[in-house]
């Protein structure tokens, strides 16, 4: 057995042969105060990963899915112990480079803010269930003795965001390696750099570490129809999807097993007995974190009536900026563009841009280091409807928790998602709970609460399988069941 420091060795040394991308956005967005990247300026995937790929960096998709397919068989003979080393170096190598794996992601994607993003990758690296997950169950009885154990599946197809592309890809990596499958990635085109990056990083690492090649594969330019090879491609007979709603239904066409993780819109509901000041704390905790990119984030507020007056007081004063009519709906027309169809659509650019960007561009001038801007509105108002993913918050009166209910499930649109409750009232959050019918529900919480150790409990996933209902995934989700039935033997009293 390889100890940690051995493993730590390794990776400390495969790493100083991997050199950095360059970014990929212009400087003025990257803060003054985020470290330059420790690593060289170059890219190095080379010119063409070719057929045999680059550290697990393909040119076509056709050869990505062949790789994994023979990194699969090479895999079988490899022990579960094996796997959890391999994931050992994994969490290694995760954690090692949060810092820098973090400042890429934000200089390539523009979104989201670059200290919680290392939080994000380091648990993740600390908190991804492993084999550990996968213990056997057996019976046995007069008629004999039966055994079940979890099986992989073979090759699994992964689309990773552009939101959270790292920590998503390695969570991925660690939750289906652990039940003996590989993977090919197909990442969002805007995060492509860093995804092959860190694919090599972790890629070099695990075959030093004696491990096959290809265990985990992707291709160096993402696209569409990249997507489309990997979804009806005869060896991938498992597809995981993290993304918005136009991938889970692109995939969910194809008529494969897919575990979809897809958009949320999480309403919070504050009642009469709640802990006013608490509640505006979580909310701003939980709301500003990562400028609000995360599916899991609260992303509309429904207060009672009599305490709303209060509740917004409770907000100002735990560092949130109120944004006055006027220049609420300002920010709605930046932040939603018009269409020809007459509706709306999101503007990207703002997607995970700082509350202080927003706030310059309706010409607010908020303190400095202001995490998040909140307006009163009404519960038609498209802050409310649309995930918008930015560090803005729309609060709206109810007239009691009856109707605030009723505005929650609305607001979160049917994607059984996540939904927040602030209550004194235990009959309360369990009506809540059971009329939101959501994957995850918080409680007298902030919402990374409800995925994983770090601030809450139990595991925690970067997919949370909404519309495929396998909510926070674990290796479990990506294994077969299988059954030996031994009939009349075994059973010895
Ligand atoms: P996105 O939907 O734009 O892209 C997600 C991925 O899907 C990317 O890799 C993209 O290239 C691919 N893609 C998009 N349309 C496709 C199509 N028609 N065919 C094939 N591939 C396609 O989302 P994003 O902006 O990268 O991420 C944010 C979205 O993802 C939000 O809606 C968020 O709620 C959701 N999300 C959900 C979870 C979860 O666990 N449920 C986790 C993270 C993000």
């Amino acid at each position: 057995m390889i100890d940690e420091q051995q493993i730590r060795k390794i990776v400390e040394s495969v790493v100083e042969s991997v050199t950095a991308p360059s970014g990929g956005i212009t400087e003025s967005v990257v803060p003054a105060d985020i470290p330059p990247a420790p690593t060289t300026p170059t890219f190095a995937i080379t010119p063409s990963a070719g057929i045999r790929g680059d550290n697990g960096v393909f040119d076509r998709m056709e050869d990505a899915i062949a790789a994994a397919k023979r990194a699969f068989i090479d895999f079988k003979k490899f022990s579960i112990r094996d796997r959890e080393r391999l994931i050992g170096i994994l969490r290694m190598v995760l954690k090692d480079h949060a810092e820098e794996f973090s400042r890429m992601v934000y200089e390539e994607t523009g979104m989201g803010d670059y200290k919680d993003k290392i939080l994000k990758h380091k648990n993740c690296a600390k908190n991804t269930p492993g084999t550990d997950y996968l213990v056997s169950r057996s019976w046995s009885g007069e008629k004999g003795v039966c055994l079940e154990e979890f099986a992989p599946y073979g090759v699994i197809g992964a689309i990773t965001p552009s939101t959270h592309p790292t920590p998503t890809m390695i969570n991925n990596m660690i939750i289906m390696l652990a039940g003996g499958n590989t993977v090919v990635f197909n990442a969002h085109p805007g995060a492509k750099k860093i995804t092959a990056y860190g694919l090599q990083v972790c890629h070099r690492a695990v075959v030093a570490g004696g491990f096959p090649e290809n265990l985990f594969t992707c291709v160096k330019n993402p696209t569409i129809e990249t997507a489309n090879t990997l979804f009806n491609h005869p060896d991938v007979p498992l597809l995981s999807i993290t993304g918005g709603p136009g991938v889970v239904k692109a995939a969910m066409s194809t008529h494969k097993k897919v575990i979809a993780a897809g958009p949320g819109n999480p309403p919070v509901l504050v009642d009469e007995t709640a802990d006013l000041d608490k509640a505006a704390e979580d909310i701003i905790k939980g709301a500003a974190f990562d400028n609000n990119i995360l599916c899991i984030a609260e992303k509309e507020v429904f207060v009672v009536e009599s305490v709303f007056d209060k509740f917004m007081m409770a907000m100002e004063r735990a560092g949130a900026v109120k944004l006055d009519e006027i220049n609420f709906k300002l920010l709605a027309e930046k932040a939603f563009i018009s269409n020809e169809k007459g509706g709306h659509i999101l503007n990207r650019e703002l997607v995970g841009r700082s509350a202080t960007h927003l706030a310059d561009l309706v010409k607010v001038n908020v303190p400095e280091g202001t995490r998040l801007l909140f307006a009163e509105t009404d519960k038609d108002n498209i802050f409310v409807r649309e995930e918008q993913m930015m560090p803005i918050l729309p609060v709206v009166r109810v007239k009691d928790f009856n109707e605030g209910v009723k505005f929650s499930y609305e607001a979160e649109r049917g994607y059984g998602h996540t939904a927040l409750i602030h209550s004194r009232d235990m009959n309360r959050i369990t009506e809540f709970a059971r009329v939101m019918n959501t994957s995850i529900v918080v409680s007298n919480g902030y919402s990374t609460q409800g995925d994983g150790p770090d601030d809450g409990e139990a595991y925690m996933a970067f997919t949370i399988a909404t519309p495929t209902g396998e909510g926070i995934t674990s290796p479990r989700n990506f294994c077969r069941v299988r059954r030996l039935a031994v009939a009349g033997s075994l059973r010895f009293v």
